[in-house]
C-alpha cells in the first residue's frame, strides 16, 4: 500500500505539495479549515485529489504516515499537538519538496530584502543560461515547480516560518539578508527564538556550499562569530573594506580566489543602501554557481525588480514619480531617503504602527522640501515635521495628490510615496496604494504632455 500523506492547509505551498505527492505516487488527502480558493480546487480536481474544506477531520489526518502542513500553521495548534503526540512526522511543503529535488538550491532569507535579493539573482542565474527555476515566498512553491518538471537550480525565498518547517533543507548556496526585530508573536516574543530560525538556513549546509550574509548587521555579525557554520562563509559589507566583498563608498568590490572585479550602482538598475547589499549578495551567490562576470554585469543592467519598491512610474516636466508603497515602517523609508540626492516631495501617512520619527528627522530636514500627508488622521505627521519642512499639504485622494506633487516640484526634484505606513485607511492594501499612484502618475503625464506626445 502507498505511503499515506496528508496536507493541511490549501494554499499555493499545500496545493503544490499536493500535486508533487500525487506525482510521486503517494495516497493523497488535503484539509482545509477554511475555504479553498477555486483555482487550487480546480487543481486538485483535475489531478484527481481527494479533498475536504470548512473542517479538519482529526481521524483521516490522525490516519497519516507524514503531514505536511502549511507554514501558516504553527506548532501549537491542536491538529499538530495531536499529530506529534501520535508520532506522525510533520513537515512543511519546502521540507517535502527538497527531499524530492534533484538540482541545486540558492536559498534567500532575512528580514527584509528577501524578494529582491531573490528576484534579481533568479535573474542572474537566467542571464547566465542556467536552467533555473524561481520558488518559495516569491511566486509558486517550491513542491510545484518540482512536480511540473527539474530544474538544475532552484533560487528559493524563505520566510523565517518556512525554515521552521524544515529538517534536512540543505541549499548548496544561502543568503541571509538581515535580522531585526519581526514577527515575534510566533516566536514567545523572544529574539533570540527568531535568530534560531532564520540560523535553519546554514544548519545542514555542508563544507563544500556558501553561506552569504551581511556582516554590518550587529546581530548576524554576532551570531556568527558564536555559533560554528560548516559552509564557506561569504560576508557582505557597506563599509569593511576588509571583506572581500565590500562597497567602497562609490564600488562594489568582489574578490574571488581567481579573479576580482568591481561594479558602481550606476551600472546596475537598483537604487540605494540597501540595494547594495542585496546586489552583493546575489552577485556572490550567481558567482558561486558558475555565472561568468560578463554575464553578471550584463543581467545586472536588464534586471527589473517586483512593484511597489522604489519603482520609477513616470517622469513629468523633468520631476521623476516614484512608487515605495511596500514602505510600510520607518525603516524602510530611511533607505528610500537615502537612495536620492534630489530634492524630494515626499508622499507619507496612513496608520503608523507607532513610527518614530526622529530616525528619518535629519536625513527629511536636509533633502524634503514638500511633505504631503495622505492618511485619515496625520496629525503626528504635522506636528513632528512642521519645523523641519517648508510646506506641508494634505490630501485623501490620488489624483489630487500627484497634482499637488507636480504643483510643488521642480524640474529635477523625485516625488517619492514612501508612506511609513500601513495603508488601511484609504486603501485595501500597500499594492492597492501603489497601483492607484502609478495609474493617476500616468493619467497626468498623458493630460500634461497631450496624448502624442
Ligand atoms: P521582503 O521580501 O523581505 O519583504 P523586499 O525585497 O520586498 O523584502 O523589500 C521590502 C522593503 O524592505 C523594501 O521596500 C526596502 O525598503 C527594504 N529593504 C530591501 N532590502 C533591504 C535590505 N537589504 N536591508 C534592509 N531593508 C531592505
Amino acid at each position: 500500500m502507498s505511503k499515506k500523506i496528508v496536507i493541511v492547509g490549501a494554499g499555493e505551498s499545500g496545493t503544490g505539495a499536493a500535486l508533487l505527492a500525487k506525482v510521486k505516487g503517494f495516497d493523497v488527502f488535503v484539509s482545509d479549515q477554511g475555504t479553498i480558493k477555486d483555482k487550487y480546487k480546480d487543481e486538485l480536481q483535475e489531478k484527481g485529489i481527494a479533498f475536504e474544506e470548512g473542517t479538519h477531520s482529526l481521524e483521516k489526518i490522525l490516519a497519516a504516515d507524514l503531514i505536511i502542513k502549511s507554514p501558516g500553521i504553527p506548532d501549537k495548534t491542536e491538529i499538530i499537538k495531536n499529530a506529534k503526540a501520535k508520532s506522525i512526522e510533520v513537515i512543511d511543503e519546502l521540507e517535502f519538496g527538497f527531499r524530492h529535488l534533484t538540482g541545486k538550491v540558492i536559498a534567500i532569507t532575512g528580514t527584509n530584502g528577501k524578494t529582491t535579493t531573490t528576484l534579481l539573482t533568479y535573474h542572474l542565474m537566467q542571464t547566465a543560461g542556467f536552467n533555473v527555476a524561481l520558488a518559495g515566498n516569491v511566486g509558486e512553491s517550491l513542491a510545484r515547480k518540482i512536480a511540473t518538471g527539474p530544474h538544475d537550480w532552484y533560487v528559493i525565498e524563505i520566510s523565517s516560518f518556512q525554515l521552521d518547517g524544515t529538517k534536512e533543507f540543505k541549499p548548496e548556496i544561502g543568503i541571509l539578508t538581515n535580522i531585526t526585530p519581526d514577527h515575534l508573536d510566533r516566536y514567545d516574543y523572544k529574539m533570540e527564538n527568531y535568530i534560531n530560525s532564520k540560523f535553519q538556513l546554514v544548519r545542514s549546509m555542508a563544507q563544500g556550499g556558501y553561506f552569504i550574509y551581511y556582516a554590518d548587521d550587529a546581530v548576524i555579525k554576532f551570531e556568527v562569530d558564536k555559533r560554528s557554520i560548516t559552509p564557506v562563509k561569504i560576508p557582505v559589507s557597506l563599509k569593511n573594506k576588509l571583506c572581500k566583498i565590500h562597497f567602497d563608498g562609490t564600488r562594489m568590490n568582489f574578490q574571488f580566489d581567481a579573479e576580482s572585479f568591481s561594479i558602481a550602482q550606476a551600472e546596475t538598475t537598483l537604487k540605494g543602501p540597501h540595494n547594495l547589499i542585496n546586489t552583493m549578495a546575489a552577485v556572490a551567490a550567481v558567482y558561486k554557481a558558475g555565472a561568468k562576470v560578463e554575464s553578471i554585469k550584463a543581467g545586472l543592467k536588464t534586471f527589473v525588480n517586483a512593484p511597489h519598491r522604489l519603482e520609477s512610474v513616470g517622469i513629468i516636466k523633468g520631476v521623476e514619480f516614484v512608487n515605495d508603497s511596500k514602505a510600510t515602517n520607518i525603516d524602510s523609508v530611511v533607505y528610500a531617503l537615502g537612495s536620492y540626492t534630489q530634492p524630494l516631495i515626499w508622499i507619507a501617512g496612513g496608520i503608523d504602527k507607532g513610527n518614530d520619527y526622529n530616525i528619518i528627522k535629519a536625513d527629511v530636514a536636509q533633502k524634503v522640501k514638500t511633505l504631503i500627508c495622505l492618511g485619515k488622521d496625520n496629525e503626528k505627521l504635522k506636528k513632528f515635521f512642521g519645523d523641519v519642512v517648508a510646506e506641508i499639504k494634505e490630501t485623501q485622494t490620488v489624483k489630487e495628490l500627484v497634482r499637488m506633487s507636480l504643483e510643488s516640484a521642480k524640474q529635477g526634484d523625485v516625488v517619492l510615496l514612501s508612506p511609513a505606513c500601513a495603508s488601511f485607511d484609504l486603501f485595501k492594501n500597500y499594492e492597492d496604494r501603489g497601483n492607484q499612484f502609478r495609474e493617476a502618475v500616468l493619467e497626468l503625464k498623458k493630460e500634461v504632455e497631450g496624448v502624442n506626445a
